[in-house]
């Protein structure tokens, strides 16, 4: 099957995108932006995105970025007015042959490394992932346990959303038709910082049916521990983490995960229930190991 007719442009500046995107997402038509269309693509070849502007963002290249702000990646201090600030159209690839210590501990690179294989992840970019907003991808999972910031412009001017507040639900977001993804921002994590990131899945490079993410930081405060590919948005189980953070590894049993993803997520069946909790115990195990 082909895709249906559409307008192709592709703008060379932000302000352009956002313009042409406006003009032409609320209107008779719809318009949709592109980035590797990894997604994008085979949704129009099968007739499921029918806009009538498509508006390809990889020459953009202030969507192109990857930047450090603030203290040097590996400094020992508290790490909270450091960041990184990674650009909506820098693909999965770029971030895994980025500096490791660009976030501090190496947890991005470590994320974008596992994203399927490298021809995807030539193509697939984080902006595109987040817009797309797959229940079992894995940029919403790692950003929401990272405690990023997904930086977004329209028309109307630019706000930040939390990562964790960015997905509403499996492929729906608070991203208004006429809004960019501009960039991804993040913490640098400090020295004493400790992460742990685990997925199940049936064959490599595949989707996972299970995927969790803890990272900690002493330094900071931040203890989060986040349940993916449950079919909807990442869930945050945030007693659990807060036990983890006060008391250690015995606060990490089978029954403690297991009742925290219980009281967080309804309706897994007893199957799902194990993958997910071996998920949440193998990623949290890993703070101690690393
Ligand atoms: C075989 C295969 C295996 C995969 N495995 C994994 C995996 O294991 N883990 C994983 O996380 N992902 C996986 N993916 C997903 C892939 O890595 C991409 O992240 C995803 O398909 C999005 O692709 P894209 O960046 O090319 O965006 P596109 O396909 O171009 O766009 C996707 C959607 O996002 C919108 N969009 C794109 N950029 C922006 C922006 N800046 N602002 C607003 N909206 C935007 C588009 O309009 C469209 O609706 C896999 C994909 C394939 C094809």
């Amino acid at each position: 099957m082909k895709a249906a007719r559409f307008a192709y442009e592709r703008p060379v500046d932000l302000a352009s995108a956002v313009h042409t995107l406006g003009a032409h997402a609320l209107g008779a038509g719809d318009a949709k932006p592109l980035a590797g269309g990894q997604s994008l693509g085979p949704m129009l070849n099968l007739r499921l995105a029918r806009p009538s502007h498509v508006i390809d963002l990889s020459r953009i290249e202030a969507l192109r970025r990857i930047e450090s702000q603030g203290l040097p990646a590996n400094s020992a201090l508290p790490a909270a007015q450091a960041r990184w600030r990674i650009g909506a159209a820098v693909t999965h690839a770029e971030i895994e042959d980025s500096p490791a210590l660009l976030d501090g501990r190496g947890f991005m690179r470590h994320v974008a490394t596992g994203i399927a294989y490298r021809a995807v992840r030539n193509r697939g970019t984080i902006g595109g992932s987040l817009a797309h907003a797959d229940p079992a991808a894995d940029w919403p999972l790692a950003l929401n346990a990272l405690g990023a910031r997904v930086c977004i412009i329209g028309p109307r001017g630019r706000r930040d959303v939390s990562a964790a507040e960015f997905m509403r639900a499996g492929f729906s977001t608070v991203l208004a038709d006429d809004e960019i993804i501009e960039a991804v921002e993040g913490p640098v994590l400090s020295a004493q910082a400790r992460w742990g990131y685990w997925k199940i899945c049936r064959k490599t490079g595949e989707f996972p049916e299970a995927s969790a993410a803890a990272v900690f930081d002493p330094a900071s405060g931040h203890a989060r521990i986040v349940a993916g590919a449950l079919g909807g948005a990442p869930v945050a189980l945030a007693g659990l983490a807060a036990a983890v953070a006060r008391l250690g590894s015995v606060a990490l049993t089978s029954n403690a995960v297991d009742q925290a993803l219980v009281d967080a997520v309804s309706g897994l069946d007893a199957v799902e229930r194990k993958l997910h909790v071996t998920a949440l115990l193998r990623a949290t195990r890993q703070v101690f190991q690393s």
